[in-house]
């Protein structure tokens, strides 16, 4: 290699510096536009800003560069800042800021200002009044507080009991006044918002619709307290952002529930990712619980597991319980029978932290 083409190398190193610089820069006011436009809550892509952008790029362009190419050059480098400013509005969720006080009462309900993990039980499916009686009264006897069970229930064949709709609201609601307690149930289906808010405390968004955008934001105009489940194949960060669009409409009643993953085990029905526990603890000011039923699908490892996520800094844990689970019409192996729930709750009464 001959000198000049040294000198010629070195002159490149110097400007791809130069243009990192300028990158650099550039991107610097990008932050501060997308601050202010996160405080007026206005969009950050702005087409016609980037058409307007580019024309005048092209009108400048007396180069050796031909304009298609300064094109492409300056789309991406559009794209990039476009997406600097996702990733630095996502560094501000609100459930993220450790310092937000709006959060307190969620805790008051569910979180770390109580020594005892939360408990939410009772069966999958609200079945029958005298069922949920019993279970009541058992929850009643183990001082525990929030009964749950499903009024509209998400099966996978659409030949399964599909949950007893509003009948099913009603009794849990009449059930829930009797013993004084917290009722939990699932809405699938936005149209049934109304009705279910005459007759549920804490509503319930299952892992199917973990990423329903527009449930989410629906729910999270109202003041109700949410339990909020991890869909079944969603990442930590897609959970944490389903529970930003909750709180960005003004809910901060949001409850998280690990409830499992897919993946290749087949012992279990899925796959409990107890470290989201302390990710989620860490990341986000949110309570968590751990499902045990539904991430396990079996309960003879319910002792176990429930100590494992209790131990891993959950603040409760939901259980499924029914007065003859080999009788029950959904998830009949994974529900716990009074005797279980009894040993299960004894197990469980002192908190090694
Ligand atoms: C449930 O808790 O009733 C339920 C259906 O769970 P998941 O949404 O986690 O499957
Ligand atoms: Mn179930």
């Amino acid at each position: 290699m001959n000198e000049n083409f040294l000198e010629l190398r070195n002159k490149i190193d110097k400007i791809n510096i130069d243009i990192l610089k300028l990158l650099n820069d550039r991107v610097e006011l990008v932050k501060e536009i997308s601050d202010i436009k996160d405080e007026f809550k206005v969009d950050f892509f702005d087409p016609i800003r980037e058409q307007e952008m580019l024309a005048m790029v092209l009108k400048h362009n007396s180069g050796l560069l031909p304009n298609e190419l300064v094109k492409e050059i300056f789309t991406v480098i559009f794209q990039t800042n476009l997406r600097f400013m996702g990733m630095n509005r996502e560094k501000k969720l609100i459930i993220t800021n450790k310092v937000d006080n709006s959060f307190k009462n969620i805790h008051q309900m569910f979180g770390i200002a109580g020594k005892e993990p939360v408990i939410i039980a009772g069966p999958c499916a609200v079945e029958n009044e005298e069922y949920l009686d019993k279970v009541a009264s058992l929850l009643t006897q183990n001082n525990v507080k929030l009964l749950r069970g499903g009024a509209y229930k998400p099966r996978t064949s659409p030949y399964d009991f599909q949950g007893l709709g509003k009948e099913g609201m009603k009794i849990l609601s009449k059930i829930g006044k009797k013993y004084n307690l917290v009722t939990v149930s699932e809405i699938v289906d936005i149209r049934d918002l109304d009705e279910m808010l005459k007759y549920i405390d804490v509503l319930q968004i299952g892992a199917r619709n973990m990423q329903n955008f527009e449930l989410l934001k629906e729910v999270g105009r109202l003041n109700i307290p949410v339990m909020l489940k991890r869909g079944m194949s969603a990442t930590i960060q897609e959970f944490i952002l389903a529970a930003e669009y909750i709180a960005v409409q003004g809910n901060r009643n949001i409850l998280l529930c690990e409830r499992g993953i897919r993946t290749f085990e087949t012992k279990t029905r899925n796959t409990l990712d107890i470290s989201s526990i302390p990710i989620i603890k860490k990341e986000t000011n949110l309570p968590i619980i751990v499902d045990i039923s539904h991430s396990l699908g079996r309960k003879d490892i319910a002792v176990p597991i429930a100590k494992a996520a209790v131990a891993a800094g959950a603040d409760g844990i939901m259980v499924e319980v029914h007065p003859q689970p080999e009788l029950a019409l959904s998830d009949s192996k994974q529900q716990l029978n009074p005797e279980e729930f009894k040993e299960l709750m004894h197990s469980l009464a002192v908190r090694n932290d």
